[in-house]
């Protein structure tokens, strides 16, 4: 039963990725996003690994591109022309790099911008171009010596009247691209129109394409007395051949970081696409140790930049309405990894962005996140809509509590005004507890849901009451008596908290994180803060005239009054008690990287620990680096640390550093 299931997945799999092939390679027109066709690869790649025994001969993992099925004439390659395998993140690096050694004493590397294009191979007699063929399927590719001939940066003939063949990258500028694509061509990408511009029969097209060519690979080095791969470059440029000029000899895997981090923030600047980095093996004998598989080079491996874009379905179209009262619309999708994490929600700000949009229930949308930015619909793929999808109609009254919905002048987003609508209340709860509010674990927003509609919470207040219900919350499934005890000890905590972080959970209109600790550390504490006139808060250097109405609004207000009042009978702090910023520690000016788990802090609380003291914190290990905190299990990070002579700290001399102050 099981047997057939995987035969079958099998089947489906190599069906849909041979088809993708096709459309992909052959007709230049690929009808699924890279990231679902590398989906797919992946999933038949685990199964083939799993059940060996199924591997089908002809499965697409063991095979490059596709067959030839064009009109053009067909070209042997005296070696097979490969691809590349592909790596994702640091660690794979860092695991590559391992299995070289493996075989390799002390490797070096060059590294190379990965060129989003198609690869070609030039074939030169006596110095003079005679064949340019396509890859095809590795071993038989495509004869686009016409085109090839148009191309400016492939010389027709070379500086020395040899007989060699190179091979490379033909690409399309962004600049051409655009242009095409402005001229009312409709590419997916400069790969795709690339690679649809060569393989035109007619050469005037390729002509006014403007296409370019990077050489990198010469397949029969020993006939040059060549033996390392950059030497290889430097000989194909000395023969008149464009050669990339950010390519880079990496002795150590630190140097490789730091160019592919580099590449990672510089590749936006750069005049064509590139979708990752390749690493090669330097010397050209220690490549023919590490030899080959069917697909690709062991002495060589792609690293593929995130994917900044993913496709995936817009399940429904839903409303949620914040603590302000702002009703936005959000789309609820079929769940996708994006960047390493599985994306189920993307935000859709409000009905002009939508409609702008056009985005509709059941519409195909790519989608992106930006490192901890909620995602966001990038766009439509207007090509993939199918049946009658109705278009977005916004809500007028509030999915809460039914108040009629209006909006606020000069804004585009809907409120909902009542006060009390449940759904504003129950947003201002959640908020209060968050990690950067009062940080009370433990409460997510359905036990903040159940214990509102419950009666034990309406105010902020209530948080300090519960443990008036605690027999009662005993008796609610999924709580013993120590969740509870927890709780209540984490509600009991948040007491002590500086005063910022209780400004921030109250919601005071326009008062975010930073204007919450700039009050606190001008005001220190609460009731110089209530007894602040509009002047003397919007005379306080950064906030503007907007944040001291609303908060001279909130605090004159009887209910708020009253509630800090009774905070403060229970004894929550009110008094600002974050150390002065410009007192002098040994965190001050320092950059410090966080990696592996600490067990007493989360990242955000030790993060703003050291912030506290002065330092900055960054996410990857560099020189700049001042000091590296490893908890348990840190992987990649702390050997580039370790391997840069950085300064690193275990969790206990951290604690120990910070009880200094
Ligand atoms: P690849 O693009 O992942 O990597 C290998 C290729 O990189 C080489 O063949 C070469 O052309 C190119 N390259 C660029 N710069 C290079 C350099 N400096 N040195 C060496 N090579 C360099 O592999 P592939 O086999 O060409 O294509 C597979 C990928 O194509 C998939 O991962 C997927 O992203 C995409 N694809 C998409 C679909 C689809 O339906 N969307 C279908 C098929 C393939």
């Amino acid at each position: 039963m099981v047997i057939n299931v995987i035969d079958e997945r099998i089947d489906e799999l190599i069906k849909i990725i041979n088809k993708a092939n096709v459309d992909y390679y052959a007709y230049d027109n690929p009808t699924l996003s890279d990231q679902e066709y590398d989906r797919y690869m992946e999933e038949l790649q685990r199964l083939e690994e799993k059940y060996p025994d199924k591997k089908r001969s002809d499965s697409p993992t063991s095979r490059v591109g596709t067959e030839v099925i064009s009109s053009f004439k067909k070209v042997t390659h005296e070696k097979p022309m490969l691809s590349l395998g592909d790596i994702f993140n640091e660690d794979e690096v860092i695991s590559f790099d391992g299995r070289i050694k493996k075989v390799v004493k002390n490797p070096k590397y060059v590294a190379e911008l990965k060129i989003d294009g198609l690869s070609v191979s030039l074939l030169y007699e006596k110095g003079k171009l005679v064949r340019a063929a396509t890859r095809g399927d590795g071993r038989v590719g495509e004869d686009i010596t016409h085109n090839a001939k148009t191309i400016k940066d492939i010389p027709l003939t070379i500086n020395k009247p040899i007989d060699i063949e190179v091979r490379g990258e033909i690409y399309m500028s962004k600049a051409s691209f655009n242009k095409l694509n402005e001229e009312g061509n409709n590419f997916a990408n400069p790969r795709n129109a690339a690679a649809g511009s060569v393989r035109q029969l007619d050469s005037s097209v390729a002509a006014k394409r403007n296409l370019s060519c990077f050489i990198y690979h010469l397949p029969n080095p020993e006939d040059y007395n060549i033996y390392t791969h950059a030497d290889a470059l430097k000989f194909m440029k000395e023969l008149g051949f464009v050669v990339n000029p950010n390519n880079k000899r990496v002795d150590n895997i630190n140097e490789l970081m730091e160019y592919i981090d580099y590449w990672t923030k510089h590749r936006p600047s750069l005049p064509y696409e590139i979708d990752g980095i390749v690493i090669k093996v330097n010397d050209l004998n220690d490549q023919e140790k590490l030899g080959f598989t069917a697909r690709t080079p062991k002495w060589a491996i792609a690293y593929k930049f995130p994917p900044e874009e993913v496709l995936t379905r817009v399940k429904k179209i839903v409303f949620t309405v914040g603590r302000t009262g702002q009703v936005t619309p959000s789309a609820d999708l079929e769940p996708v990894r994006v960047m390493g994490s599985l994306i189920a929600r993307a935000t859709l700000h409000n009905e002009d962005y939508v409609k702008e949009k056009d985005i509709r229930e059941g519409d195909i949308v790519s989608i992106k996140k930006a490192g901890d930015v909620i995602p966001e619909i990038v766009k439509v793929i207007f090509d993939r809509r199918e049946g009658d999808l109705k278009p977005f109609k916004m809500i007028d009254i509030c999915p809460m509590c039914r108040t009629v919905l209006s909006k606020k002048d000069g804004e585009s987003a809907y409120y909902c005004h009542n006060e009390e609508c449940p759904s504003r209340m129950q947003e201002r709860l959640v908020h209060f507890t968050s990690r950067h509010a009062m940080n009370i674990t433990g409460f997510g927003e359905a036990i903040i849901e159940d214990f509102y509609n419950r009666g034990y919470l309406k105010s902020v207040i209530d948080f300090y009451h519960l443990d008036k219900y605690k027999e009662e919350l005993m008796e609610l499934e999924g709580f013993g008596s120590k969740s509870i005890n927890n709780l209540l000890e984490e509600i009991e905590n948040s007491k002590n908290n500086s005063l910022e972080r209780l400004l921030f959970g109250l919601s005071i209109r326009h008062v975010g994180e930073k204007t919450a600790d700039i009050l606190g550390a001008s005001f220190k504490n609460i009731d110089s803060l209530m007894g602040a006139s509009y002047e003397d808060v919007a005379s306080i250097r950064d906030i503007g005239p907007t944040i001291a109405e609303s908060v001279v609004n909130y605090f004159s207000n009887e209910e708020n009054i009253k509630l800090i009042d009774a905070l403060k009978n229970e004894g929550v702090n009110t008094v600002y008690l974050k150390k002065i910023n410009n007192l002098e520690t040994m965190f001050t000016n320092k950059i410090f990287v966080l990696t592996g788990s600490l067990e007493r802090f989360t990242r955000d609380e030790a993060k703003e620990k050291i912030e506290a003291l002065g330092g900055k914190v960054s996410s990857s290990v560099s020189k700049k680096t001042s000091v590296v905190i490893a908890g348990s299990e840190a992987g990649s990070k702390l050997a580039k640390a370790e391997e840069l002579g950085l300064e690193i700290w275990n969790e206990d001399e951290f604690i120990n550093n910070l009880s200094k102050y």
